[in-house]
C-alpha cells in the first residue's frame, strides 16, 4: 500500500459532555496507542519523536502532545486531530477541521443534536467533510433510536443509514446488532462491559436469536432492526464522501461498545487525503512536490518566551526532516529541522511524514494561521475561513502611552485566530470580536503578561460582523460611503460592515440587493 491510501485523518465533533473525551481514550486504546492507565508507550523511533516533543513542551511549555493522535491499524495510520473541547470554542476548531479528510460525530442518545454538535456540522459541510455518526451512552436510557435518526435527518438534511442497532437502551440494553454482518455484541453476564462477546447469525431470522436475547428483546429487535434497515437509505459510500449521507453506529464509548465497529467503519469508509482546494488549482495528494498548510498555530504559555508552535496538515509530497519549505506570498525558505511528528509507537521512521500527517513546526512567530508552505512557489491553499464573530467588544487602553504594543499584540492574536480586530473607519476605539466569552478571558489576560498591555472591555455598539464585497466597486462605494460609521477594516484591510443586530444584517442587505454580506470570509 502506498502512503497516502493508508492515512485516515479525522476529528470527533460534539457537544460537550456527549462523549469525547471518552471515545478519543477508547479509540487510542483499541488502536494500540495507549495502554489502560492512559500512558503512552514509546519504542523506537517513537520515543525518539515522543522525547522530542516532551523536552519542546518543558523548554517552552506548550502543550502539543494532545493536539494530533496518532495510531496505526491494520495497517492503516489514523491522525485524530483534537478540536477543543470547551464550549467556548474558538476559530481554532472550526480551523482543525478544514485539516480533516473525515470527522466522526458524537451524539449523546439521550440528548440528540445539540447547538456545538449542529455549528461544528455546519464547519463540516462547508468543505463537505463526510461524517460518520456514533449514537452513544446506548447503556443508560436514551431516546428513541428512531427519534434521533429522524433528528439527524431533519436537523442536518443528511440522509441516514443505520448499520448497527442498539437490542434495547438502558435498562433494557442486551447488545448491538450489526446490521451489515448480522453479529451481536454482547455485554459480559451481570454487567453493561463489551469484553469480545459476540455472536454470528446468519440473518435476523436466525432463530438463535431467541436464545441469547430475552423473548421481549428478540423480538423488539427484528421489529425494529427490520424497520430501520427498510425505513431509512441503504449505505451508499459515494454518497457518504460528498458528506450527503452519514451511517449511524450505536454504542457506549464507556462500555466499549461499538468503537471497534467505529475504527473498522473509519478504516473501510472514510476517504484517504483529498485533494485540496488551492490557487491556481486544486493540489493533488500525489504531486511529488511537498505542499501544506498551517491550520492552527499554539503559542507558548511561558511569557519569556516567544516560540510558537505552528501545525502543518501536509497535503502532498514526501516530507522529510530538514527539508526547506517556503511559505506562499512572504518570507525567505525556512529549513525544517525539528519538525515534531506525532507517531505511534513502533513506527520506523520518525523523520518521514505523508500527506494527511500533521506536521509541529517549533518557529518564532513567522507562521501565521493560513500559510501555505511549500517546494512550489505558485500554490496557495484557500478556504480556511474566517467567521463572523458573535460578541463584539471595544479595547480600552489604560494606558495611552501602549497603543503600538495593543496594537502588536491584537495583531498577533487575529493571526493566531484567537480573536479577530477591526479597526473602525472612524474613531481610534479599536473593536475585537471572537466567537466566544471564554476568549476574551484569555485575550486580557494574555496582553497583561505576554505583551504587558493593561487593557480593559466595553460593549461595542455592534453585535455582529460581515465583511462586504461588491462586483461593482461603485455599489461598495455608494454603500461604504452612507455607512461610515459602521465601517472598519480587519487585519488585512478587508472592508467590513459593523452591525447592531442580526436583524440589521438581514434589513441592510435586502435593500443593498448588489452589496454581498459574508459571515465567514475565506483567507
Ligand atoms: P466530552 O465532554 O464530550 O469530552 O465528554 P466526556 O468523554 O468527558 O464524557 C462526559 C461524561 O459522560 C463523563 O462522565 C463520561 O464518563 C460519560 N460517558 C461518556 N461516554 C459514556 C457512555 O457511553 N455511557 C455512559 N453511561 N456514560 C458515558
Amino acid at each position: 500500500m502506498d502512503h497516502i491510501s493508508d492515512r485516515r485523518t479525522f476529528a470527533i465533533i460534539s457537544h460537550p459532555d456527549a462523549g469525547k473525551t471518552t471515545l478519543t481514550e477508547k479509540l487510542l486504546l483499541f488502536g494500540g496507542a495507549i495502554h489502560l492507565a492512559g500512558e503512552v508507550k514509546a519504542r523506537g523511533a517513537a520515543r525518539r519523536a515522543r522525547s522530542d516533543w516532551m523536552k519542546i513542551e518543558q523548554q517552552r511549555g506548550i502543550s502539543v502532545t494532545s493536539s494530533v493522535m496518532t495510531f496505526e491499524r491494520n495497517g492503516l495510520t489514523f491522525n485524530l486531530l483534537d478540536t477543543p473541547g470547551h464550549e467556548d470554542f474558538s476559530e481554532d476548531t472550526y480551523r482543525t477541521l478544514t485539516a480533516v479528510d473525515s470527522a466522526v460525530m458524537v451524539i449523546d442518545a439521550a440528548k440528540g443534536i445539540e447547538p456545538q454538535t449542529r455549528k461544528l456540522f455546519e464547519v463540516c459541510r462547508l468543505r463537505s467533510v463526510p461524517i460518520i455518526t456514533f449514537v452513544n451512552k446506548v447503556d443508560r436510557e436514551g431516546r428513541d433510536p428512531f427519534a434521533l435518526l429522524d433528528e439527524v435527518a431533519d436537523m442536518l438534511a443528511l440522509d441516514v443509514c443505520p448499520m448497527t442497532w442498539p437490542a434495547g437502551m438502558g435498562g433494557q440494553f442486551e447488545g448491538i446488532y450489526d446490521l451489515v454482518d448480522n453479529r451481536l455484541l454482547q455485554p459480559e453476564a451481570g454487567t453493561k462491559d463489551f469484553q469480545g462477546k459476540v455472536e454470528q447469525f446468519t440473518g435476523l431470522d436466525d432463530a438463535r436469536i431467541d436464545e441469547v436475547l430475552s423473548a421481549e428483546g428478540a423480538e423488539r429487535l427484528r421489529e425494529e432492526a427490520e424497520l430501520a434497515t427498510g425505513g431509512y437509505a441503504a449505505f451508499d459510500g459515494a454518497a457518504y464522501r460528498a458528506g450527503d449521507l452519514t451511517p449511524v453506529y450505536f454504542g457506549s464509548a464507556l462500555k466499549e461498545f461499538g468503537v471497534d465497529s467505529l475504527i473498522d467503519a473509519i478504516a473501510r469508509h472514510a476517504p484517504p487525503p483529498r485533494p485540496q482546494p488551492a490557487e491556481p488549482a486544486p493540489v493533488d495528494p500525489t504531486d511529488d512536490r511537498v505542499t501544506g498548510f498551517v491550520f492552527k498555530v499554539q503559542a507558548n504559555m511561558d511569557p519569556n518566551h516567544r516560540d510558537r508552535i505552528a501545525f502543518m496538515r501536509l497535503c502532498s509530497g514526501t516530507f522529510k526532516r530538514g527539508m526547506k519549505l517556503t511559505p506562499t506570498g512572504h518570507g525567505k525558505p525556512i529549513a525544517i529541522h525539528s519538525p515534531i511528528l506525532f507517531f505511534a509507537r513502533e513506527r520506523e521512521l520518525a523523520d518521514e511524514a505523508y500527506p494527511g500527517d500533521i506536521i509541529g513546526i517549533p518557529n518564532h512567530g513567522t507562521l501565521r494561521v493560513g500559510d501555505t508552505l511549500s517546494e512550489r512557489a505558485d500554490v496557495r491553499f484557500t478556504g480556511l475561513p474566517n467567521f463572523a464573530p458573535e460578541i463584539l467588544r471595544r479595547v480600552v487602553l489604560k494606558d495611552p502611552t501602549k497603543t503600538k504594543q495593543l496594537r502588536k499584540a491584537l495583531d498577533d492574536m487575529a493571526e493566531e485566530g484567537v480573536t479577530q480586530v477591526f479597526y473602525p473607519d472612524i474613531g481610534s476605539n479599536w473593536v475585537i470580536g471572537v466567537v466566544g466569552q471564554l476568549q476574551l478571558e484569555v485575550l486580557l489576560s494574555r496582553l497583561e503578561v505576554e505583551y504587558k498591555v493593561a487593557a480593559g472591555l466595553e460593549m461595542a455598539p455592534f453585535e455582529t460582523a460581515r465583511w462586504v464585497s461588491a462586483a461593482d466597486p461603485a455599489d461598495l462605494k455608494a454603500f461604504t460611503d452612507l455607512h461610515r460609521s459602521a465601517m472598519a477594516k480587519d487585519r488585512d484591510g478587508n472592508p467590513v460592515f459593523l452591525a447592531k443586530s442580526a436583524w440589521e444584517v438581514g434589513y441592510i442587505a435586502d435593500r443593498y440587493s448588489k452589496v454581498a454580506f459574508a459571515a465567514t470570509r475565506e483567507r
